[in-house]
């Protein structure tokens, strides 16, 4: 494969990689539960897309009663491998978003993108369009030099990313579609350099506690007991105890330590002079894959047991408002996350790979065991009002993962 005359080739796309940008982001396509219609329409087009250049693709219809068509779509363009054809290379791109949020915070239309210094302001534009549309076009130039791998190659275009995959990847990893055998590359986070390719993420876990006194009067301490002092105590002494027992450190991730911190608190009296009988407070936890969110869990409930012994009267609960417990990593040194990692430095950015805190779509692909990679070249502005995609980034991604078929050839 002659990797320049294809780049080359992608880099004479632009225009036309922008119109279709404009184009699909203007169809809306928010999640039905955030309030929008789902992606069916913009799937549609999608399919249009693929069909005006004869590029054959399969569509998997999941069942959702939340919106009018009562099915999701998922699309799958496959180019079948040369040598092997029961192992996959997957991109998987998602087709819906969030909402637009206040639309007061937007300078333009999130619905009308619009080319402004190098950039597309649009919804969903970076997230996840940048990839729908990188893909697509890489896709369609294999097709047309009639361009294979030595296994297939597979590109997935998801419904209902954004409320958990339930509609579309899960339903499709239920399916057995995708196998541990198979690699995935999932553009859909990144960095704005595009050095980090991510294969690891923490347990994400978040934790509410409350703990329960006795209300009574400021001045007449002996007839309560002060929830408040107790949760403030109690709060200092769980950070410390846990930042000193699990204080491992992994240097595939940054920062390199778990991370355990109290975050929000609850309001409790409405007046300076109530001594409070309920202490409500949060705790956000990033936990390393070396300690399983059990064991922490253990150290909890002893400490929470050895306070309710000290302070006789008391009820101390803690609850899960969020737990995802951290799947086994992708090796970095896996073909997929060499391959990206080398592919990004030929451009002269120094590339690695390492982890996050948590909360990517990798973490569903890792936990059934197919390694997976979450990367793209982007400033983070998802979920957020004048979201946009860097241009350059749209040519400089489709080039890069070109580069990474390469080096699929005929290994
Ligand atoms: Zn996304």
């Amino acid at each position: 494969m002659d990797v320049k005359k294809l780049q080359e080739k992608i880099a004479a796309k632009r225009e036309q990689m922008i119109a279709d940008m404009i184009e699909m982001s203007s169809i809306p396509a928010t999640n039905p539960r955030m309030g929008g219609p789902g992606e069916y329409e913009r799937m549609q087009w999608i399919m249009r897309w693929f069909d005006q250049r004869n590029i054959p693709y399969e569509v998997y219809e999941v069942p959702d009663d939340a919106v009018k068509e009562g099915v999701r779509l998922n699309v799958i363009v496959t180019i079948p491998g040369t040598k092997v054809q029961d192992r996959s290379l997957w991109f998987i791109s998602h087709v819906d978003t969030v909402g637009t949020g206040d639309l007061e915070l937007w300078d333009t239309d999130p619905l009308k993108p619009v080319v402004k210094d190098g950039r597309i302001y649009g919804l969903g534009c970076e997230d996840n369009s940048q990839s729908v549309i990188t893909t697509m076009y890489a896709c369609e130039l294999l097709f047309s030099e009639e361009i294979r791998i030595d296994r297939n190659l597979r590109f997935y275009y998801a419904a209902d990313e954004e409320t958990g995959s339930e509609y579309g990847m899960k339903a499709l990893l239920d399916k057995g579609l995708i196998q541990p055998e198979d690699e995935a590359i999932v553009p859909d986070g990144g960095s704005h350099d595009g050095a980090f390719v991510e294969v690891a993420e923490k347990s994400q876990v978040w934790l509410k506690f409350t703990v329960n006194g006795k209300t009574a009067h400021a001045a007449m301490p002996q007839l309560g007991i002060n929830a408040c002092y107790i949760g403030m105590k109690f709060g200092v002494e769980l950070e410390e105890t846990l930042k000193a027992v699990y204080s491992e450190e992994d240097p595939l991730f940054n920062p390199p330590m778990s991370t355990f911190e109290l975050t929000q608190k609850f309001a409790n009296v409405a007046s300076p002079n109530v001594l409070p009988g309920k202490d409500i407070f949060c705790m956000d936890m990033r936990i390393l894959p070396m300690y399983s969110v059990d064991e922490v869990m253990t150290s909890i409930h002893r400490l929470m047991e050895r306070y309710e012994k000290d302070f006789p009267g008391i009820h101390m609960d803690v609850e899960f408002l969020t737990r995802t417990d951290a799947p086994e990593p992708t090796s970095p040194e896996s073909k997929v996350a060499r391959s990206l990692v080398e592919a990004i430095s030929e451009t002269g950015t120094k590339a690695y790979s390492g982890g996050i805190g948590g909360g990517t779509c990798g973490a569903i692909l890792r936990a059934r065991k197919i390694p997976a990679v979450v990367w793209a070249t982007l400033d983070d502005t998802c979920h957020s009002p004048n979201e946009y995609v860097i241009i350059d980034n749209m040519i400089r991604d489709t080039q890069i993962y070109l580069s990474v078929l390469d080096k699929y050839n005929g290994a």
